[in-house]
């Protein structure tokens, strides 16, 4: 079957350009009917950080596709996210998602309320849910185009991992260890919360040391789909990715979960890759040894072939002494001590969920020596 990915340029978050561009987006890409139904969107907010550091979804950006949902009558809009170290009181009001739910009289939704233990499709693990997932008619995914330390890229798909609340997300690196295995928690997540849409932020994207610590890339775009592993190829391209070695979407199509054609308009994505992206460096042996051998291993193994990588460095002169690395380090191998952050290399496994949630960016992931 072929999808329809729509990209358009966006050079700024002002109103006009962007009301332009998403109504172009919508309007060639077969945007579901929402009339009188329940729509959860789900942006990015990986942790409440301001707008200008592009950790999270942008607010106008959020702000104008709501006003352009609205005139479709859906029911109610309702908007959520859990990120991985999530405080009881956190609504995104840094990240300016919050003001915009108040001004557009739209609902928040806390995830880690009312949630359904769920099966993930495809794999052998159960995790709680954010019940909304179900009870909305329609679920939006509204990512923001960036470089991922561990996928190598986020995306439409991947954003879908906030539907399971705050800690329970970094415990599930321990049976998934691998990034093939991780690939396959993430697939069966989207195959469990099927989302109707995708809407790509990518007017200022993250490049570099994502998802939390890279740094702004004017990449000028905004993507839409109703299929959102269509959406995370054409980004892929974009950011100069050979997708095929990218182990989400070959997971993705493995499991026939990616179109065999897309039809892209508007932009030919294979023309206009984005000029001088930093990427994350992609080992090519990786992609042969993880692919095609590492599945077949159990995850002890996995987690030892997982460790060949770096594993995070740490600054202590830019530590603020938050904890949050060693309250979110699945297998306990950090401890805060008198001199900063102290880690166990044996027990680390790479999973770079400590890199995600330092907000000072004291956290590094050295360069692949081989
Ligand atoms: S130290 Fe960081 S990379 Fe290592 S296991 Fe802990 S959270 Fe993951
Ligand atoms: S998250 Fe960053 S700032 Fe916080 S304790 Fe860890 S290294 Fe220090």
């Amino acid at each position: 079957m072929k999808v329809k990915v729509a990209i358009t340029r966006c050079d700024s978050y002002n109103p006009e350009p962007l009301e332009k561009a998403i109504s172009q987006v919508m309007e060639s890409s077969d945007f579901p009917e929402v009339e009188g139904k329940t729509v959860l969107l789900k942006p990015n907010v990986l942790y409440d950080a301001p707008p200008e550091r592009c950790v999270t979804t942008n607010p106008e950006f959020l702000r104008v596709f709501v006003r352009l949902l609205k005139k479709r009558q859906p029911a109610r809009i309702l908007v959520g996210d859990s990120p991985g170290m999530q405080s009881k009181s956190f609504c995104g009001k840094a990240c300016g998602i919050w003001e915009i739910c108040e001004e557009e009289g739209l609902q928040w939704v806390d995830f880690t309320k009312d949630t359904l233990n769920v099966k993930i499709p495809g794999t052998k693990i159960t995790k709680p849910v954010t019940s909304w997932a179900q009870k909305a008619d329609v679920l939006i995914s509204l990512p923001k185009m960036k470089t991922h330390q561990l996928m190598y890229a986020t995306g439409g798909v991947k954003n879908l991992f906030g539907l399971i609340p705050g800690l329970n997300k970094s415990q599930t690196h321990l049976s998934c260890p691998s990034r093939q295995s991780f690939s396959k928690l993430i697939c069966g997540l989207y195959r469990f919360a099927k989302p109707s849409y995708c809407l790509m932020d990518a007017v200022i994207a993250m490049q570099g040391a994502g998802p939390a610590n890279g740094t702004p890339y004017p990449a000028g775009l905004i993507l839409g789909s109703t299929d959102c592993p269509a959406v995370d190829w054409a980004q892929a391209v974009l950011m100069g990715y050979d997708p095929n070695m990218l182990p989400l979407l070959t997971e993705l199509k493995k499991q026939g979960l990616l179109a065999e054609q897309a039809e892209y308009t508007l932009l030919d994505p294979y023309k206009e890759k984005l000029k001088g992206f930093e990427l994350i460096e992609i080992r090519e042996k990786t992609k042969f040894v993880r692919s095609l051998v590492l599945p077949f291993f159990t995850s002890s193994i996995q987690r030892a072939a997982q460790k060949k990588e770096p594993a995070p460095e740490f600054d202590s002169s830019k530590c603020i002494r938050c904890c949050r690395c060693v309250n979110i380090c699945p297998p306990k191998a950090l401890k805060m001590q008198q001199s900063g952050v102290e880690r166990d290399i044996n027990l680390c496994i790479r999973c770079y969920c400590c890199h995600e949630v330092c907000p000072v960016n004291a956290i590094s992931i050295p360069k692949r020596s081989d």
